[in-house]
């Protein structure tokens, strides 16, 4: 599979920076979703526009263990929909492009 960051006003805002990241689940280890975090720092939130599924709903969970991963909000500072990470939900490892 062949990725194109995704290269916008959000990630010149954090410095131009970006990485793609493979998020899990990290009760039952299943593979959630791609996800294309920008700039330095831990993930607090999923922004919609950066995950590489389609998703929809007021929260994602883990399809095989049904585990709440995220809870839709705004993250007002941008008006740019994103869920916010449940405690411990996931886990993430640095894919190569
Ligand atoms: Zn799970």
């Amino acid at each position: 599979m062949k990725f194109k960051l995704k290269n916008d006003k959000f990630r010149k805002s954090r410095g131009g920076y970006s990485r793609l990241l493979e998020i899990s689940c990290s009760s039952c280890n299943t593979k959630l979703f791609k996800y294309q975090k920008d700039g330095p720092g831990i993930i607090k939130r999923l922004y919609v526009d950066r995950i590489y599924l389609e998703v929809s709903g007021s929260t994602i969970k883990c399809e095989n263990c049904k585990r709440l991963v995220g809870k839709l909000t705004v993250y007002e500072k941008e008006n740019r929909p994103a869920y916010a990470i449940q405690s411990g939900a996931i886990k993430k490892k640095i894919v190569k492009l």
